[in-house]
């Protein structure tokens, strides 16, 4: 299985948020990826750096024969074209594109790829939309479910229970 992570906090060429989010699936499409499963594109509160517009999150599970470098380029370009520039990591962008898994391979030391994805275990606004389109899927490295996950970040938290955001799309 293969699992990306969207998210975008700042109008581009496709539109608000939740349409660039749209704009990338129908952009991988196009470029010869089968997405299998789609989530809810869901709202969540910046991450990382304060003070910026809120997030639309998504996950999506797909299908695609290249090597994971040559798929990271793709979701470059696509991230390019819905109008994203370089800029402040974990700032705000017009679309973010990350691979969390690649059929479970595991790769460190490669700033370029990491695999699994780093930040997996500790986003709720990954984790959330994990669960609703992956729920038996289980992290490489350490083994949990996305709702095994999800319930150590919250009691991390200090939060019972509740979801990540809301439902946009
Ligand atoms: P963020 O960490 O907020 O996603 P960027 O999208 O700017 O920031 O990513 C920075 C770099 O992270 C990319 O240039 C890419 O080479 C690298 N990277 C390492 N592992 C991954 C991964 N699994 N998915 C996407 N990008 C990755
Ligand atoms: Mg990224």
């Amino acid at each position: 299985m293969i699992l990306l992570g969207l998210g975008a906090n700042l109008p581009g060429r496709a539109g608000a948020p939740a349409d660039t989010l749209d704009f990338a699936v129908a952009c991988m499409r196009a470029a010869g990826i089968t997405v299998a499963r789609r989530s809810s594109w869901v709202a969540s509160t910046p991450w990382g750096v304060l003070g910026q517009p809120a997030f639309v999150n998504g996950v999506v599970a797909i299908e695609a024969h290249v090597p994971p470098e040559a798929l990271l380029t793709r979701c470059q370009r696509i991230e390019r074209l819905a109008g994203r520039r370089r800029g402040r990591r974990w700032g705000a962008r017009v679309l973010d594109i990350d691979i969390l898994d690649w059929h479970g391979v595991i790769r460190r030391g490669c700033s370029r790829l990491i695999l699994p994805h780093p930040e997996i275990a500790a986003r709720a606004f990954v984790l959330e939309p994990l669960r609703e389109i992956a729920p038996r899927w289980h992290h490489p490295l350490n083994g949990l479910t996305p709702v095994q996950m999800l319930n150590r970040v919250r009691a991390r938290e200090g939060r019972v229970s509740g979801p990540a955001g809301s439902a946009v799309g």
